[in-house]
């Protein structure tokens, strides 16, 4: 009887397993297909200078407009294009697509205002990342001060060295590099010093917090003192209110992004205009 119990619990484990590898094999094969048939599409949403107002810069925030399904956003698919290498091709698709969009506005004659990409560790660990991230800039000599990449601390960690030199080449060529999500890694602040970067992305979850408790409020300026004597600019991600806006001006924190300055919108949609 317990051999018997034991081999149905097999049996279902073991079909729970097959559907859930063939359920990953056929999400595989359809983000495949969904590069080919350019099922990707970027939104942009705005940062903007804290004392002016005056949008900076966007961040491209990729979709899969899969069919008969909507909007899929990337939570549901970056891990998968991670683990299938798809990630390197879809990133590459990335660059360049921002990079288009940002000369179109310099062709429509529009204030620059840069695009930021988001790039995946596997992306940036890779020996063709600083090449890929050349070809992007499509001999433009207009598109490197309007391309920045959104890396995360646990990024350069493996091979620490290799993730500085790219960073470094890739700011000598005038793209310019921004830490995301500050405060969820577990990095040191000599490895933060070390880091060739020029902002520093508070995450979400602080600002969401700031508010509640003087802690909180605490942490955040801090975060704000140390990147400032670090040299980097401060972008506080999340902001959602009027409040937390307020708090973060009078903390000199440099850039404002969040629902509260602008949702994610596609790039016909997207707005240059003061906030
Ligand atoms: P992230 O780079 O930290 O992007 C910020 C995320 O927070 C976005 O979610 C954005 O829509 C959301 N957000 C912005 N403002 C607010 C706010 O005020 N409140 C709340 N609750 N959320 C806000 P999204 O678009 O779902 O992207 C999630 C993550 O997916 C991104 O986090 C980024 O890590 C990754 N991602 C997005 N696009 C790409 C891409 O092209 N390549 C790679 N490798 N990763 C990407
Ligand atoms: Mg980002
Ligand atoms: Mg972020
Ligand atoms: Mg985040």
């Amino acid at each position: 009887k317990h051999a018997k119990a034991n081999a149905d619990r097999y049996l279902f484990h073991s079909s729970a397993m097959t559907a859930a590898v063939a359920g990953k094999l056929s999400l595989e094969n359809e983000l495949r297909r969904a590069l080919d048939n350019e099922e990707f599409v970027l939104h942009y949403q705005p940062k903007v200078n804290a004392s002016s107002g005056l949008v900076t810069s966007a961040e491209a925030l990729i979709r899969w407009d899969r069919p008969g399904n909507g909007l899929v956003p990337p939570g549901q698919f970056i891990p998968v294009l991670e683990e299938t290498g798809l990630i390197h091709e879809v990133g590459r698709w990335a660059m360049r697509k921002a990079v288009e969009d940002y000369l179109r506005w310099c062709d429509a004659g529009l204030p620059a205002v840069r695009i930021a990409v988001n790039v995946s560790s596997l992306q940036l660990r890779s020996r063709s990342f600083v090449a890929e991230v050349a070809q992007a800039l499509a001999g433009d000599p207009r598109a490197a001060a309007g391309l920045e990449l959104e890396i995360t601390e646990s990024m350069v960690m493996g091979d620490i060295n290799h993730g500085i030199a790219s960073l470094q080449a890739i700011r000598t060529m005038g793209v310019s590099v921004a830490l995301d999500d500050f405060g969820t890694g577990f990095s040191s602040l000599s490895y933060l010093a070390r880091l060739p970067i020029d902002r520093l992305k508070i995450d979400r979850s602080f600002i969401n917090e700031m508010a509640d408790s003087p802690e909180g409020l605490a942490l955040v300026r801090t975060i704000i003192t140390l990147a400032h004597s670090l040299r980097l600019k401060v972008v506080a991600e999340g902001v959602e209110t009027e409040e937390q806006s307020r708090l973060l001006r009078c903390m000199d924190c440099d850039e404002l992004q969040g629902f509260h300055f602008g949702r994610p919108v596609p790039f016909a949609a997207f707005q240059i205009r003061p906030c």
